[in-house]
């Protein structure tokens, strides 16, 4: 995404605009421009030394105070900067790229001279391209290395093994974990549906911890093992509850009657069995927010991204 006063700056900077974002030479350095809720950032695709790193590093604070920024993330060969988005953002935007990126070239970090990749002189072979959501300006045959190199780890990714069996038994384990806070408040006598994508969460995280493989096809599995769990955290609640009152000798009986007297509120009393599905629905609703919540982010982290990558016009 980009707002209109981070266009107006950047096409004002000469930069071109791509979709949601501005890219081109900011002051000598490959930049995009874009913004999200609550940031606005410069990206910048460059070669940077160890010394210049250490240079940057030593000023963060000061960098970050005076520019408000909530961080700079710099490894060799880019810089991220993410600006704090409040009022007067777009100042502190432009007195960065007037007072810092100069700053940046005398630390000796390289710019747009030279190639990120293979830290070479750009040549008349340049190309730049879209990168997992940046511009980059390299020479063709790096921009080539890397996008086989992508490849290349996708495909090992495809192809190992996916560990479903284990992951399923994770899902499973850490399910129940899940239910428990659920039962037990419940059993307290409060209902906090959230604590359904406790469930949820714990369900996808089972499965990754115990090192199976996501693929949208387990979504489906997930889906049974998440129901399963809910309606075991009501029950559980109800158990924990009946144990309860049965201790404390408000219902005369034993702890092994529990699942019978279960049965018998399920069959002779029309509300019990009317709050149990009023209250699987939800949690069944909330547990499937949790699973799609994680799921969503791990979907997004082993997907494609050789797949993205895209020619930009030449900058
Ligand atoms: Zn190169």
């Amino acid at each position: 995404m980009i707002s209109s006063g981070l266009k107006k700056f950047g096409l004002g900077k000469g930069l071109k605009l791509g979709k949601g974002f501005c890219y081109g030479n900011l002051n000598g350095f490959i930049a995009t421009l874009s913004d999200g809720s609550g940031y606005k950032s410069i990206y910048l695709s460059t070669y940077v030394s160890q010394e210049a790193a250490s240079r940057i590093t030593a000023e963060m604070d000061n960098l970050k105070k005076k520019y408000r920024l909530s961080a700079i993330e710099i490894n060799s060969k880019c810089i991220l900067i993410t600006f704090v988005d409040t009022i007067g953002t777009m100042k502190r935007v432009e007195a960065f790229t007037e007072e810092a990126l100069p700053l940046f070239k005398e630390w000796g970090v390289s710019g747009a001279d030279i190639c990120p990749h293979c830290q070479n002189q750009m040549d008349s072979t340049a190309v730049t391209k879209l990168m997992y959501g940046y511009a980059v300006k390299l020479h063709g045959g790096c921009a080539e290395e890397i996008l086989n190199d992508m490849k290349e780890t996708e495909t090992e990714m495809t192809e190992m093994k996916s560990n479903a069996g284990l992951g399923i038994l994770g899902s499973v384990l850490f399910g129940i974990i899940g239910t428990i806070p659920w039962a037990i408040v419940y059993a307290l006598g409060y209902f906090v549906a959230w604590l359904g994508a406790l469930i949820g969460f714990m369900v996808v995280k089972g499965y990754e911890v115990f090192g199976g493989k996501l693929k949208k096809s387990v979504i489906p599995i997930f889906a049974v093992i998440t129901i399963l769990c809910v309606v075991l955290g009501q029950f559980l609640g109800d158990a924990f509850q009946l144990g309860y009152y049965i201790l404390n000798g408000k219902i005369y009986g034993e702890l092994s009657d529990i699942p019978l007297l279960i049965k018998e509120l399920w069959n002779n009393v029309p509300d019990y069995r009317t709050d149990v599905v009023v209250n699987l629905i939800i949690g069944i609703i909330f547990a499937g927010l949790g699973v799609f919540g994680v799921f969503r982010a791990l979907i997004s982290r082993v997907s494609s991204q050789s797949k993205k990558v895209t020619d930009l016009e030449d900058i």
